[in-house]
């Protein structure tokens, strides 16, 4: 009897890397894996290139190939964040024990003697890829804020780092805005938690479909969040953060038959290549736009502020759009 676990994909793919044809089919051909799609490579070059570009689920690594040894590829793979999830198994005609030790202490997940027991290698890949499901799944959620499904600060950190390097790349701007309900510690005090909470879930909802795809938005902390605009200019997220500002204001919510209105105070901050190229780290985005949106709650909240680029306070976003005109 078989365990059938769920969270085993039912398709997945395989990529089989050996020099020698008569390997790879006997691999591909018995191995005989419901769903499983084979890949090939017939060197240490293809594999590598092959694991960064097409993400396959599992390897199977013959330890002996004409440019590098298996050993080496896996320590390539091990070394790149695109890779090194990738459960790998040794496969050789060479299972001394120092061999096998090498390939485990390495990061394999496994080291199968050829000739190899198909039955047996299919088990074994099985055991990879729940494993690789596993960790995909918690790398996931190790990402995603629960409550409302968005990227948390963890993945805000992250993304706003590589954001961060890649306008000042492209010669680029970089936006980012801090969004916070106003009063919302009334809404949980008037209608209570719950109804707290399926506000912070429309919040989300209403944010990411004001967002562009290659926009980021994240749950900040409790009620407030942030997005980050790639190739972004001020006038574009004062244009944004204004969209936004409305759109949550226009919400109709509904808890125990009584109706809700939500505002939101919106801090906005734009890096240029200056900035983005100097020492600076996206802390003087996320520090900028925080004492935007403390301006934005003393002027009295539902509205957006933001820094002018020459400006050394910010200051009430129309302004800035007034301000930039007349130059
Ligand atoms: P302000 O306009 O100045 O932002 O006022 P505020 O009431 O929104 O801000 P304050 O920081 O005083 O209160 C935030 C509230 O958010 C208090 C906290 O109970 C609530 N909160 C934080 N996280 C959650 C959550 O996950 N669910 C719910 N329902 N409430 C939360
Ligand atoms: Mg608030
Ligand atoms: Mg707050």
């Amino acid at each position: 009897m078989q365990f059938v676990d769920p969270l085993i994909p039912r398709k997945c793919r395989i990529l089989v890397v050996d020099d020698s044809q008569f390997e790879r089919v006997q691999i591909t051909r018995r191995v005989q894996l419901d769903g499983a799609e084979f890949l090939e490579a017939v060197d240490a070059r293809e594999a590598i290139q092959i694991a960064r570009t097409q993400s396959p689920d599992l390897i199977l690594l013959d330890v002996n190939l004409p440019d590098v040894s298996g050993f080496e590829v896996l320590a390539t793979l091990k070394e790149d964040p695109a890779t090194q999830s990738i459960p790998v198994i040794f496969l050789s005609g060479y299972d001394s024990t120092a061999n096998k030790v090498k390939g485990l202490e390495l990061g394999a997940i496994d080291y199968v003697a050829k000739p190899f027991d198909p039955p047996e290698l299919r088990a074994r890949i099985r055991v990879g890829l729940r494993l690789k499901q596993y960790h995909d799944m918690l790398e996931k959620q190790a990402y995603l804020d629960a409550l409302t499904g968005l990227a948390n600060r963890h993945a805000l950190e992250h993304r706003l780092n590589a954001e961060w390097a890649a306008c000042g790349r492209r010669a680029t701007q970089l936006s980012l805005m801090i969004i916070d309900i106003d009063f919302f510690k009334r809404v949980n005090d008037t209608h209570g938690h719950a109804a707290g909470d399926a506000t912070l879930q429309r919040m989300a909802a209403a944010l990411g479909a004001v967002a562009r795809s290659s926009d980021l938005v994240a749950r900040y902390g409790g009620e407030e969040f942030v997005l980050v605009a790639p190739d972004c200019d001020m006038m574009g997220a004062l244009a944004l953060a204004e969209r936004i500002r409305a759109q949550v204001e226009s919400l109709s919510l509904t808890f125990d038959d009584s109706r809700l209105k939500v505002t939101a105070s919106v801090g906005v901050a734009s890096a240029t290549v200056p900035i983005l190229r100097s020492d600076a780290t996206p802390m003087f985005l996320l520090n900028r736009a925080d004492r935007a949106l403390y301006d934005a709650k003393s002027a009295g909240r539902n509205t957006v502020w933001a820094w002018a680029a020459s400006d050394t306070r910010p200051c009430w976003a129309p302004l800035i759009n007034s301000l930039v005109r007349s130059v």
